[in-house]
């Protein structure tokens, strides 16, 4: 080969990494800068004569050094290439992203490749970083992701309430009655309906039952722990699952929310509304023969509270 075909094979090359459409860095075994390529000029808003021998830590101060030296070092001493995808971290060098989507992140995604460079002597001399701009597929995923997430809460809450609906509360409740079959953990099971609603759908309409429902799951959420998992059992009815809680522990929180909705007061269209539950409680103390049964268990409690009166808790015995 003449050495003028060396040189025009040269110069192609050349044309193609300067505007293949990847950022193509040579770094030296000092980090500093050899090539610098248009993506890369375009994208940092450095000139090729700017960013040549400086170093890549000084022009990049927001890539963790600690990380990438020791990437890089493990590049130089196997010999094999190594890749950062965006999963893991959604870039190496903050370059802004100029389609920004709205509520999406303004930064560019990368994945990046090191790959060493040997140099005449055999030895490798640089490590070449090839940056691949993957917003659009990130974009997209998240999009993706954010949309399932999405579905998956609508599908599982109850409109009105916003607390799980009927059939995922009783899948959580499967899942918990598992875990305590494994360990040996406790968990409580309250239960309650509010008195006498048919009477305030009658007297006030069922938009003011509708507030009266929502404001009670409002109670729920104020007197609940974070670990407790509430849902909306049926029309007026309504479950919190106690983990690793004890009959006595329910009943405490069963009291409170009891009292707290009895001294609650929705005002409907300038209209007082008062109103009290009946609540059940069951736990897992006894042998059960599965989730249903604490079900049932914490409905007949229930059902004692509603013929004993009312607005009041019964414990399972
Ligand atoms: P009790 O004290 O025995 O529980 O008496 P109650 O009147 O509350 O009786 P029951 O629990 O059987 O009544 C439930 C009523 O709740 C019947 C139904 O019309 C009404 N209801 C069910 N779902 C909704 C809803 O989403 N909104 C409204 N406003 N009413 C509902
Ligand atoms: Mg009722
Ligand atoms: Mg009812």
């Amino acid at each position: 080969m003449s050495d003028s075909t060396d040189l025009s094979e040269l110069h192609w090359l050349l044309a193609i990494v300067q505007s293949i459409d990847v950022g193509v860095v040579v770094l030296d075994r000092e980090y500093r800068i050899d090539v610098w390529n248009t993506f890369m000029e375009n994208r940092s808003g450095r000139l090729p004569e700017e960013a040549r021998q400086k170093s890549f830590f000084e022009l990049f101060p927001e890539v963790d050094e600690q990380w990438f030296r020791r990437k890089v070092e493990n590049v130089a001493t196997l010999g094999t290439p190594s890749f950062t995808i965006w999963e893991q971290r959604p870039y190496l060098l903050r370059f802004k992203n100029y389609q920004p989507i709205t509520g999406l992140e303004d930064f560019m995604y990368q994945n990046t490749t090191l790959m060493p460079l040997k140099g005449l002597s055999g030895r490798i001399e640089q490590i070449c970083l090839i940056i691949y701009d993957v917003t659009d597929v990130a974009t997209n995923r998240r999009q993706l992701q954010a949309a399932n997430q999405e579905l998956q809460r609508l599908s599982s809450t109850d409109r009105l309430t916003g607390l799980f609906n009927r059939g995922h509360w009783e899948e959580m409740l499967r899942q918990d009655y598992a875990r305590h079959c494994r360990y040996e953990r406790n968990a409580a099971l309250v239960m309650f309906d509010i008195d006498h609603f048919k009477k305030i759908n009658d007297t006030y309409g069922h938009q003011a039952g509708d507030a009266v429902i929502q404001q009670t799951a409002e109670l729920i959420r104020q007197c609940m722990r974070d670990a407790d998992i509430s849902g909306r059992y049926g029309g007026e009815e309504f479950v919190v699952l106690l983990p690793d809680t004890d009959c006595e522990g329910a009943m405490t929180f069963a009291e409170r929310l009891r009292l707290t909705i009895e001294a609650h007061e929705v005002v409907y269209e300038g209209h007082s509304i008062r109103f009290t539950v009946s609540l059940g409680i069951a736990d897992l103390s006894q042998p059960t023969s599965g989730y249903p049964q604490l079900i049932e268990r914490a409905d007949s409690a229930l059902y004692m509270s509603k013929s004993a009166g009312r607005n009041r808790v019964t414990v399972y015995r």
